[in-house]
């Protein structure tokens, strides 16, 4: 028989880089079964875009990935009451740019991978009759509450905003206090929360979910999904756990090796706490002090990632540690703690053998980090749907603690040094190492050949092949 041109599947990510960078690493997957793919970045002189030098640094560090920037017009508004909001609009703005893309690309183009914010490409897709598919980079508990979601909220009595301490109960998830759901969906009545879970139905309409998780981390989630619970009386796309996709330990290469690594090379064994809050995590003075203070009374060896308070108006300029830490707090420190200023190669410190615990936003990619590292963490959720990943981290998966308070105003200081030394330094934070570590072995298996995310890449790639099966036959 003769060989067809190599086609493509083309992954679609929604903007910024917390969601290129799983799509990076999704790729990669392709590759390594020697299929082409196409990362097609929408560039729009909106916020949130990721920056054309920022993907073509990208695109350098990784040869065989084709990068393919969409030219987008700004969707000309600025008062969006959420950030979400407007990324969801700009992929909206996206779509003419999305087709003319693919219609150039066309007879080579096998598939499209959407994340959870392209919902609207499905139509493009469906105009072409390409096959789509999603990809979800945030937990699979997550995929299975945001499915049953549509249908569950009309019936609870209120918006959540106004029964904060109610618990909700939805398949295959432990229960989830109302405030914990993420913010956007806090008002049933609002426009944002209305959107999401039009998308969230939209979901439905996927050929398959690809989901960065594994199954035996998630395995009530999964089994509530694939039952059908999650979406009763419509049938669930195939839910397929590939992860965890994590970005590589040493991302270093030529470049030099941070300063904080070599510190981390001078301290003993799993004796430093790192803290670090994910891409836009900041805290205001008044808790970066709290901290400070916790982090000095603990008498614990510390990482500690500081960013400049949100009232700063440049969120990536340097901060002055002398003004914002407490008075001589750096140099009381000096011997046992070491401080980067807004920035730290996460992977490979989490990574390092001195790190023994790690207080984290709960942003999915953070928690898969740590799981995939085997360290112990302190759940400490900021924004999106961390609140629900700390719900998720510390009762299904017993991976982490809560760090108390962080609903209300200010953190105190006594609880970050009852945290610390809890994690670093206690029998129960011994016995919390223990689960991870069988965690990270768990996750090291699951990517294995033949193991269950490999068979269930392989499963989508069988679907892939039988859509294709069938349009040839049809063209013939
Ligand atoms: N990250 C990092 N250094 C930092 C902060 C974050 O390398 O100082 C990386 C982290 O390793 C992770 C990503 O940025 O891969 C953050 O993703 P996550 O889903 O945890 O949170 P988000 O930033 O999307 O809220």
């Amino acid at each position: 028989a003769v060989m067809a041109a190599q086609k493509s599947v083309i992954l679609y990510p929604s903007l910024g880089v917390g969601h290129l960078n799983p799509m990076v690493e999704l790729a990669k997957l392709f590759l390594r079964r020697g299929l082409a793919v196409v990362i097609a970045v929408v560039d729009s002189p909106d916020k949130d875009s990721v920056s054309a030098d920022a993907i073509a640094r990208l695109a350098a560090a990784n040869p065989d990935i084709a990068f393919r920037l969409l030219p987008v017009p700004s969707c000309g508004r600025e008062d969006y009451p959420h950030a979400v909001m407007r990324i969801m609009d700009v992929m909206r703005v996206a779509n003419p740019a999305l087709r003319e893309f693919l219609m150039g690309a066309l007879p080579d183009v096998e598939a499209l991978v959407l994340d959870m914010f392209c919902a609207d490409a499905l139509d493009v897709a469906a105009e072409l009759g390409i096959p789509s598919y999603f990809f979800f980079a945030s937990a699979l508990s997550y995929l299975a509450i945001m499915l049953r979601l549509p249908e569950y909220y009309p019936t609870v009595p209120s918006s959540f905003k106004d029964m904060p301490e109610t618990a909700l109960h939805f398949p295959g998830v432990p229960p989830i206090r109302a405030l914990d759901m993420a913010a956007t969906l806090q008002d049933r009545d609002s426009d944002m929360a209305k959107a999401r879970l039009a998308q969230c139905t939209r979901m439905l309409e996927a050929r398959g979910i690809l989901v960065n998780s594994f199954d035996w981390l998630e395995s009530r989630a999964l089994e509530a999904l694939r039952c059908g619970l999650c979406t009763p009386g419509r049938s669930t796309p195939p839910v397929h756990c590939i992860g965890p996709l994590v970005l590589p330990g040493n991302t270093g290469g030529i470049s030099e090796r941070h300063a904080c690594l070599e510190w981390l090379d001078t301290q003993p064994d799993r004796s430093v706490v790192f803290l670090s809050f994910g891409s836009l995590g900041r805290f205001s003075t008044a808790q970066l002090r709290e901290m400070a203070r916790g982090l000095e009374n603990s008498g614990q060896r510390f990482l500690w990632v500081v960013r400049n308070p949100p009232e700063h108006q440049s969120n990536s300029a340097e901060p002055d540690l002398g003004s914002l830490l407490p008075e001589g707090f750096l140099e009381r420190t000096r011997e046992r703690g070491f401080v980067v200023k807004n920035w730290a190669p996460q992977s490979e410190v989490l990574r390092h053998p001195s790190i023994g615990g790690f207080a984290t936003h709960c942003g999915w990619n953070s928690a898969l980090e740590g799981i995939a590292s085997g360290v112990p963490m302190i759940c400490w959720p900021l924004y999106a749907e961390q609140r629900m990943n700390k719900v998720l981290m510390v009762e299904e998966m017993k991976v982490g603690v809560a760090m108390e308070g962080y609903e209300e105003e200010l953190v105190k200081a006594e609880e970050v040094e009852t945290k610390v030394r809890l994690v670093m330094a206690s029998d129960e934070g011994e016995e919390l190492r223990q689960k991870v570590m069988v965690a990270k072995e768990m996750a090291v298996d699951a990517l294995k050949t033949g193991a269950s995310s490999d068979v269930a890449f392989d499963e989508f790639l069988t679907d892939l092949q039988k859509n294709r099966t069938s349009t040839e036959k049809l063209a013939t």
